[in-house]
């Protein structure tokens, strides 16, 4: 299997569990704890997390454990490609019914694991050293087209008066231009929402009679962190395709409905 190290991420494999993190985000070791999982940790979906729950939970408690984060601090919302992005209370826990439609998390609290799940959809880490706040923002292809990072800037400006030149933002592993096809029902929600930018959309093959184009919503999503006040050199990008790199990472479009889940994780020490 390939090692997914890069200029800006660090592979790392100790005790049979392999995850990534962000060298950018390694700079703020001291207050920071992160990281995105590897194969074969799978974190279950919302339709399964009850029939995988004890393989889940020993994933948790396995990577928890060797990132020194609290298991029972873990904080997972009922993701459902909204672009809702809710501040954490005090409520820590799974499928909270106050974390149902959520997918984005955002606080200043310290010791709160914040969890979202993805199989090629792109997380985005948030991270505010001034203001010492985190945001963890689950944004698939329909989060990107209802701007869900937009909405977790604009609330972290708002609840932590974060300046959103200090946030510093990575681009975890997601499908990418590569690899996300899409035919012209897509196409048009993208081209509606960003035809203002540059080359997000590529013409691809003609397959059964339906012209593919490919999206890149990498770009997108640099784009309006940008718009945001973001500076450039803030914004990481991780660089990795989940469905390239689908033999280290669960990638929906290769492992299709029985596909696991890989957990983003990001919490204030
Ligand atoms: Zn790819």
């Amino acid at each position: 299997m390939s090692d997914l190290s890069n200029e800006s991420v660090v592979q790392i494999e100790k005790n049979g569990i392999k995850y990534i993190q962000f060298k950018k985000l390694l700079e703020y070791e001291d207050v920071l704890t992160h990281c995105f999982t590897l194969k074969p940790l799978d974190f279950g979906d919302n339709s399964n997390y009850e029939e995988k729950k004890d393989i889940v939970d020993k994933n948790y408690k396995a990577i928890c454990n060797e990132l020194n984060m609290d298991y029972k601090n873990i904080v997972r919302p009922y993701q459902t490609h909204t672009n809702n992005v809710k501040e954490l209370g005090e409520n820590v826990g799974i499928f909270l019914e106050e974390h149902t439609d959520i997918d984005g998390l955002i606080t200043n609290k310290r010791n709160k694991v914040l969890s979202l799940t993805y199989a090629d959809c792109t997380p985005i880490y948030l991270f505010d050293p001034i203001k010492m706040a985190i945001g963890n923002i689950h944004s698939g292809w329909q989060g990107t087209v209802k701007k869900i990072a937009k909405k977790a800037i604009e609330k972290m400006i708002q609840v932590y008066n974060s300046n959103p030149k200090d946030i510093i933002c990575v681009i975890g592993p997601t499908i990418r231009n590569c690899h996300f096809e899409v035919e012209d029902d897509v196409k048009d929600m993208f081209l509606k929402e960003f035809g203002d930018i540059e080359n997000i959309i590529t013409k691809g093959e003609i397959k059964q009679n339906k012209q593919k184009y490919y999206i890149d919503t990498v770009k997108i999503n640099k784009n309006m962190l940008m718009k945001m006040g973001l500076r450039e050199e803030n914004i990481i990008d991780s660089k990795i395709c989940t469905v390239c790199n689908s033999a280290s990472i669960h990638s929906y479009r290769t492992d299709g409905k029985s596909a696991g889940r890989n957990t983003a994780l990001i919490m204030l020490k």
